[in-house]
C-alpha cells in the first residue's frame, strides 16, 4: 500500500521546509522529500536572512527540519521522478522506485544555475565566481572584482561598484557597448577589457586572476558571473505544466513555472514556490513564498473538506429513512440499541393501567419487551426485520408470558395506517423530515382510543446547539409544543409538553458511549404526553 498524506512536498529547500512548517501546524500530515541538494549549497553561508544573518545553509535547513519534525512533518531523502493525478490527489513515484499519495503537491524544487562554460566557473561557484552582489557582495567589498561580459556586462559592473571601487568589465563575448554605456563606466572608474575570457587562474584553489584569449591574466580575486537560471521543473513537466522563458531587456535569462500569487499553478491540487515558480526569490522570500503558498493550500483543503463533509452528510440524510439502510446497519452489529426501555416511556407510562399499545419505529424493542412485561398487549413496527427478528428472539428469551403480547408488524411508518385503536400509542425518536413527520403524528393521533395517550418524544431542537452529534437537519426536530398545536383541542388534555433534561449517558440508546449522544453533556428530550377524552 503507498503510503498517503495531505500534503507531500518536493524539496526541503526554505520554500519547501517554510511550506512544511505551516502544513505541520495547520494539522496536515506532511511528508517532505528531498534530494539534499539546495542551491545555494557551495555558499556556505546565508546573507540577508533577518534574524538568521550569515548562519551556514546547512544549519538553517537542518534547523528548519527540526521545527517541521516538531509539529509532525515527515522526511524521506530521495529524488522525485515523476507525479501522476489519480483519483483523489497524486500519486509521486521516487527514483527508488517508492511511491507516495498525497491529496496535494507543493513542489519546491528550485532551480539550477547554468554557468558559462569557461574553465574554472564551476568549481568556484559559490566561493569565488559570483552572481548575487545581495549574498556575496560584502564579502567581497573592497577587493578586485571582474565582470564577465554578457547582455547585462555594463549593467552588472555599475552595480558592483557600489561594493568595490575595483571593478573590471571583461567584454568576453558580449554585445558591443552603446556610447551611453562606456560613458557611464569611465565616470565610475570601470575599465573594460576586450577579447574573451579563456580561463581563470587558480592559486591555492582560490581565484587569482582571468586569463584571456592569448594568455594574458588580469589578476582578480572574484568573478560575477550571470548564469542562466533553469527551473528544476522536472515534477512539474511530469503533470502537463510547461516552463515559461523569463526575459530581461528581450535576453532569454532563464525559464520557470508560472503560478498565480498564492502558488497555485494551472494542474488543480500542485502547488510551486520558491525559485521554481519565481527564479529571483532569495532564501528568505523562497520561504515567505513556501508559508503563502501553504496557507492558500490549506484553504483549498479546507475547502475540500467541508465539500466532501456535505456531501457525506447530505448522503447520511438521503439514506436516513431508507429501509434498506437501517437493514444494514441492524445486520452489521449483534445489537444496535442498548435493550433498555426509553427513560420517557418509562417515565410517562409507569403509571397507566396496561392495556393494548402501540410502539411505531420499534427497533430491537426494548419498549415492546418492557410493557409487555408489564402486561400490555403490543403492536411493535419497524420496516427493519432483522431488527423485528431480534426483538422477537428477546421476547422468546423472555418467556411466552411476553412473548405472546407483543405482534412483530414489518411496515414503513411513513406510509402506514394502524387498523385498530390503542390505549397507548407511543413513538419514539421518529426523527423524519417536516411534512411526513406531522402526517404520521396525525395518523398515530387518531389511532389512539377514547381514554387512550399519545406519548410522543425526541431529540428538542436545541441539542443542536450543543456538542451532541445530532444530524443538523432542523426539520427533522420538534418541540412537545409543535406537536400539541397539532391536536384538536376539543379532543385532547394535553398533559405534558416539555424540553425534558436528560443527561446523555442515561438513555436507552444508542447502545456505544461516546457516540452520537454526546458523552457527559445534558441533552433534552421533547416530551408530549396527551389524553384522548373519552
Ligand atoms: C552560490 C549561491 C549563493 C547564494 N547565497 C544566498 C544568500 O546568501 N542569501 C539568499 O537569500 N539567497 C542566496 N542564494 C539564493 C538561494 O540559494 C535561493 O534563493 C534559495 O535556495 C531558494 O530556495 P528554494 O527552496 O526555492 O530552492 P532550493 O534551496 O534550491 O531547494 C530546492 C530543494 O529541492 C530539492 N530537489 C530538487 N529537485 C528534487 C526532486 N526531483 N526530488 C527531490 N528533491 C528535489 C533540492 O535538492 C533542494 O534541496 C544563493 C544562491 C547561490 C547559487
Amino acid at each position: 500500500m503507498d503510503e498517503k498524506y495531505d500534503v507531500m512536498v518536493v524539496g526541503g529547500g526554505a520554500a519547501g521546509l517554510s511550506g512544511a512548517l505551516a502544513l505541520s501546524r495547520a494539522r496536515r500530515s506532511v511528508l517532505v522529500v528531498d534530494d539534499g541538494a539546495p542551491r545555494n549549497a557551495r555558499a556556505g553561508h546565508v546573507h540577508n536572512y533577518l534574524g538568521r544573518e550569515g548562519v551556514t545553509s546547512a544549519e538553517l535547513l537542518a534547523g528548519g527540519r527540526a521545527e517541521v519534525a516538531g509539529y509532525g512533518g515527515q522526511f524521506r531523502d530521495g529524488r522525485v521522478a515523476r507525479a501522476e493525478r489519480v483519483e483523489d490527489g497524486f500519486r509521486v513515484v521516487l527514483e527508488d522506485g517508492g511511491s507516495v499519495l498525497a491529496r496535494r503537491l507543493l513542489v519546491t524544487t528550485g532551480l539550477v544555475d547554468e554557468l558559462p562554460d569557461i574553465p574554472g566557473v564551476a568549481e568556484l561557484f559559490g566561493s569565488d565566481v559570483l552572481h548575487c552582489p545581495y549574498c556575496r557582495g560584502w564579502e567581497v567589498r573592497d577587493q578586485p572584482v571582474g565582470i564577465l561580459g554578457g547582455p547585462f556586462g555594463a549593467h552588472q559592473a555599475l552595480m558592483w561598484r557600489q561594493w568595490s571601487a575595483d571593478v573590471t568589465l571583461f567584454q568576453h563575448t558580449g554585445p558591443a557597448l552603446t556610447d551611453e554605456e562606456l560613458e557611464q563606466l569611465a565616470a565610475r572608474g570601470i575599465p573594460v577589457v576586450t577579447g574573451a575570457v579563456e580561463g581563470l587562474e587558480l592559486d591555492r584553489g582560490r581565484l587569482a586572476g582571468v586569463r584571456l584569449a592569448g594568455g594574458a591574466v588580469v589578476p582578480r580575486t572574484a568573478l560575477v558571473v550571470v548564469p542562466r537560471f533553469t527551473a528544476r521543473a522536472g515534477v512539474l513537466t511530469s503533470l502537463g505544466l510547461e516552463t515559461v522563458p523569463q526575459e530581461m531587456n528581450g535576453n532569454a535569462v532563464g525559464s520557470y513555472v508560472a503560478a498565480d500569487p498564492a502558488g497555485a499553478t494551472a494542474v488543480p491540487g500542485v502547488w510551486a514556490a520558491g525559485n521554481v515558480a519565481d527564479l529571483r526569490a532569495q532564501v528568505i522570500s523562497a520561504a515567505a513564498a513556501g508559508l503563502n503558498t501553504a496557507a492558500a493550500l490549506n484553504a483549498d483543503l479546507i475547502s475540500e473538506d467541508v465539500r466532501l463533509a456535505v456531501a457525506a452528510r447530505r448522503l447520511t440524510a438521503a439514506h436516513q429513512f431508507d429501509e434498506e439502510s437501517w437493514e444494514e446497519r441492524y445486520r452489521a452489529q449483534p445489537a444496535v440499541w442498548s435493550g433498555r426501555p426509553n427513560a420517557q416511556l418509562v417515565a410517562e407510562a409507569s403509571d397507566l393501567t396496561p392495556g393494548s399499545a402501540l410502539d411505531v419505529g420499534c427497533g430491537e424493542g426494548g419498549d415492546a419487551l418492557w410493557l409487555a412485561a408489564r402486561g400490555w398487549e403490543v403492536t411493535a413496527v419497524d420496516f427493519a426485520t432483522a431488527a423485528l427478528e431480534r426483538g422477537a428472539e428477546q421476547a422468546d428469551a423472555l418467556g411466552a408470558d411476553v412473548a405472546e403480547r407483543i405482534r412483530w408488524l414489518h411496515a414503513d411508518v411513513t406510509g402506514w395506517a394502524p387498523d385498530a385503536r390503542f390505549d397507548l400509542v407511543s413513538a419514539q425518536f421518529m426523527h423524519l423530515p417536516g411534512e411526513t413527520r406531522r402526517a404520521l403524528f396525525a395518523r398515530l393521533a387518531a389511532a389512539v382510543a377514547p381514554g387512550g395517550t399519545l406519548l410522543v418524544v425526541g431529540h428538542h431542537p436545541s441539542d443542536l446547539e450543543t456538542s451532541a452529534h445530532r444530524l443538523h437537519v432542523p426539520d427533522m426536530f420538534f418541540t412537545a409544543e409543535e406537536v400539541a398545536d397539532s391536536l384538536d383541542g376539543d379532543q385532547w388534555d394535553v398533559l405534558v409538553t416539555e424540553a425534558r433534561p436528560r443527561s446523555a449517558g442515561d438513555q436507552a440508546r444508542p447502545r456505544s458511549a461516546g457516540d452520537h449522544e454526546g458523552a457527559g453533556i445534558t441533552v433534552r428530550d421533547a416530551v408530549l404526553r396527551a389524553r384522548r377524552r373519552g
